[in-house]
């Protein structure tokens, strides 16, 4: 039986995998985590989606508390600027498209009115799409059943390093131990598995298993196991970022926003103090001096600190799991924050680790799994990002053009190809993004689907039209009677005190 656990790194990984696990662990197990002030945390990663609900209610984390402690703020989707072109937009929103009809998803009568000539922007069939466009938030309305008003579907912004001392409180009150210090040495066992990971004042924290948090050094998994990395910078072409906080300006938006830029794309997360900031890049296409005044420039306020910078090489760990060692976070791999899959990454790592916790030193079959587990899902989403650069009609910038000409892995072509020919879409194994994030990102990006279900031509034409336009109309209504994400915010979850921290 594993009886003492180590946790190397202190980032959203660490404090979210010492929460999960003595949480779990009622105190059976002796969980250590370790981490380094010296050293520090990315502190990026400000973003998420909304499965992270199930995370905090696995934890017991009241909502409002968890905002009010992190300063967050709710997420409705991605707005994404000039990607297809300049001067287009559209939102990747989390709810539903519309009301399903005869059995059908929505998008298939939406289709049906366009080419009967109906207008009605795709945009405008959900209230997660519409709702941000006028800065407006509400929890979902669940005594009002059929109305969008109890659709509403919502994640998170907050801000990183108190999401990290948040989990940290929660951790400690449930048992883990937190030790400060660099580690300087791992050592490791005769078999090769790890030992115990040695601090610069000559302390020696010993364990049965590891979790490897130490974010892009990796230095249990890589740096000592060298379990080895795929790289898939042929697709995914952003390899730095520089990230800076502004002041926080009005209205506060319920959206993250990602704006296009000649060799990447800028992000602008609203917090309740702040606005987080970044540019993500290519170094093959732009220099860092370049990438940062871009990123200065497209500020909606004052910088409020100096801009930082990441460097990482797009891909995944080929081993996320080697003899007793586990990485979770930046450590088992980092491709690209576009669609803020990364903590959710790190969430699903814990549920596995815990689903497959070892019953004792031989864990191979149970290694195994995990790694074929983790690669599925790692390539599904990978191929979800690749779309987002692969489907553009830019071709204003060398970097844009050879994302639109680049080669995609035959999963998303084959996807591309059935959604093309008829709006149909299929999970595979069991891929975290569904349906409405293809359709919506397959449309806003310029994907049309050139026919739809068949099935949609057994009503009249009259019904699908004024199906879609009451939907419109329906939205429309409700997001008029939501209150400003601003008031909802005020009202629920302010954390005190914003300028005394
Ligand atoms: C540019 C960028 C933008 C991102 N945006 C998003 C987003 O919007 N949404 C999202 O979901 N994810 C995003 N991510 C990913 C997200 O930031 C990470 O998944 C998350 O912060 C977890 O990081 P971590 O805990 O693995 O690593 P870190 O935060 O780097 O933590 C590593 C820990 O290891 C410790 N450590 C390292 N070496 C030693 C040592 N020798 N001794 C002792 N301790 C050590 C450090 O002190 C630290 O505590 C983004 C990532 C990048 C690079």
């Amino acid at each position: 039986m594993i009886r003492r656990c180590v946790i190397v790194g202190g980032g959203t990984a660490g404090w979210m995998t010492a929460a999960a696990l003595s949480k779990h662990l009622r105190g059976q197990v002796e969980i250590t985590l370790v981490e380094s002030d010296e050293i520090g945390i990315i502190g990026v990663g400000e973003a998420t989606i909304p499965h992270i609900a199930t995370f905090n209610a696995m934890l017991g984390v009241d909502e409002d508390e968890f905002l009010r402690e992190t300063r967050g703020t709710f997420k409705l989707g991605i707005e994404f600027v000039d990607w297809l072109a300049p001067g287009e937009r559209y939102i990747h929103g989390f709810g539903k498209l519309g009301p399903e009809l005869d059995g059908l998803p929505f998008h298939h009568f939406w289709l049906r009115a366009q080419a009967l000539g109906e207008s009605v922007p795709l945009a405008d069939c959900s209230i997660n799409t519409v709702a941000p466009r006028a800065a407006k938030f509400m929890r979902p309305e669940r005594g009002m059943q059929n109305s969008p008003l109890s659709e509403i579907v919502h994640a998170y912004h907050f801000d990183a390093g108190l999401y990290a001392r948040f989990l940290r409180g929660r951790s400690e009150r449930q048992g883990v131990q937190r030790i400060e210090g660099k580690i300087v040495e791992v050592r490791q066992q005769e078999d090769g598995a790890i030992a115990g990971v040695v601090l610069e004042d000559g302390r020696c924290v010993e364990g049965d298993f590891f979790v490897d948090c130490s974010g892009m050094r990796a230095l249990l998994i890589e740096q000592t196991l060298k379990t080895g990395y795929e790289d898939w910078s042929r697709w995914l072409m952003c390899d730095r970022a520089v990230a800076v906080p502004s002041e926080a300006v009005a209205p506060l938006l319920p959206i993250t926003r990602a704006t296009a830029r000649p060799a990447g794309w800028q992000w602008r997360i609203p917090l309740q103090h702040r606005i987080g900031n970044g540019h993500v890049y290519s170094s093959r296409f732009m220099d860092q001096a370049e990438a940062t005044a871009i990123l200065l420039k497209g500020l909606d306020g004052a910088p409020l600190a100096e801009p930082r910078h990441v460097t990482y090489v797009p891909g995944r760990r080929r081993k996320v799991w080697s003899r007793n060692c586990v990485a979770i976070g930046l450590a088992a791999g980092f491709f690209e924050p576009i669609e803020s899959t990364n903590i959710h990454l790190i969430q699903t790592a814990i549920f596995r680790l815990m689903n497959l916790f070892p019953r004792g030193a031989d864990s191979a079959a149970e290694a195994d799994e995990a790694n074929r587990q983790a690669r599925i899902e790692y390539e599904r989403v990978r191929d979800f990002i690749v779309l987002h650069y692969k489907a553009t009609r830019r071709d204003d910038s060398p970097f844009w053009r050879q994302c639109r000409d680049m080669d995609i892995p035959d999963s998303l072509q084959h996807k591309i190809d059935l959604y093309r020919s008829s709006a149909r879409f299929f999970r595979d194994d069991n891929e975290l993004f569904g349906e409405l994030s293809w359709v919506q990102v397959m449309e806003g990006q310029g994907i049309h689907a050139q026919g739809h279900h068949p099935f949609v031509l057994l009503r009249p034409a009259d019904e699908v039209l004024a199906f879609v336009r009451n939907t419109r109309d329906v939205i429309a209504r409700c997001v008029d009677v939501m209150p400003s994400h601003a008031d909802y915010i005020a009202a629920h979850c302010a954390a005190p005190n914003l300028n005394s921290r």
